[in-house]
């Protein structure tokens, strides 16, 4: 067991939150009665319906909207938590975007854009979030990744690279912070039913996952709540699929 506050004092920021797996975190971390700050890009009314979830779990919380690619908008942000909470206790790195193409037809804007999002987003988020965190000698950080990041995924050479990448980040910070209390893991869903992927083939997607059928969010939103609880004090650097059986 960490010396974690209890639940109902802690503080969470999910980033990406206004919907899919995002809104179903915030939902799940919000049941133990956790604040949760709700962080969206543009989707305002959309995380205003995740705030209402998140009071029908039983807590409280509040919008947080900024682009994760813009630096300066993401430390003023969070800045102004740490002011109004003192803390931030639990950050989820959501927030992600897919912009797949064949690479032969890849454009340097469909690379960054991607990169910016999923990788450099985490960057811009986590590194004022930890110092927080080092400051008050725990916490816990949990990355959302993806199979394609494990696996890698024909049409997504983008995307892999940047899901591979923070499994990377994932594993090098937890050595990092490993000692102040900080855990540091990620989580890789396969294919999971939200807007993400609502336009792709269902019927060809089904034939590679051998448990026959798509994710859930809330099964995604399950581990993610298992590893923000004291029972997993002791795991860090760690990789949780939730795929299904792909790999
Ligand atoms: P989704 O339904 O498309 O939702 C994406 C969320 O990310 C939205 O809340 C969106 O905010 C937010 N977002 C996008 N760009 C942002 C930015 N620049 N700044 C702040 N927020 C931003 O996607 P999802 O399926 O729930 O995916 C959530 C995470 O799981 C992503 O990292 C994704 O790569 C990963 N994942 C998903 C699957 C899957 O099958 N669905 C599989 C593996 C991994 P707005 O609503 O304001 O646009």
């Amino acid at each position: 067991m960490t010396s974690f506050s209890s639940p109902t004092q802690q503080i969470a920021l999910i980033t990406g939150a206004s919907r899919g797996i995002g809104r179903a975190i915030a939902t799940s971390l919000a049941d133990s009665g956790r604040f949760i700050y709700i962080n969206y890009q543009s989707s305002e009314e959309a995380a205003r319906t995740t705030l209402e979830a998140v009071k029908a779990a039983g807590s409280d919380g509040a919008l947080l909207g900024f682009d994760v690619t813009d630096q300066a908008a993401a430390e003023s942000a969070i800045s102004k938590v740490i002011t109004d909470k003192g803390t931030i206790d639990i950050l989820v790195n959501n927030a992600g975007i897919s912009d797949d193409m064949l690479m032969v037809w890849m454009r340097s804007e469909n690379w960054h854009r991607v990169m910016d999002t999923n990788l450099t987003g985490f960057y811009n988020v986590t590194k004022p979030v930890v110092k927080t965190m080092l400051s008050k000698r725990c916490g816990r950080i949990i990355n959302i990744t993806s199979t394609s990041g494990q696996m890698g995924q024909a049409g997504q050479v983008n995307y892999s690279a940047s899901k591979a990448g923070l499994i990377g980040a994932t594993m090098a910070l937890s050595r990092e912070i490993a000692k102040r209390n900080i855990t540091v893991n990620a989580v890789a869903p396969g294919f999971i039913e939200t807007d993400m992927i609502k336009d792709l083939p269902k019927d060809q997607i089904l034939k590679t996952v051998p448990a026959g059928r798509l994710g859930k969010p809330e099964e995604v939103a399950a581990a993610v709540t298992f590893l923000c609880s004291p029972e997993a004090g002791y795991i860090t650097g760690q990789v949780l699929g939730i795929n299904g059986g792909i790999c």
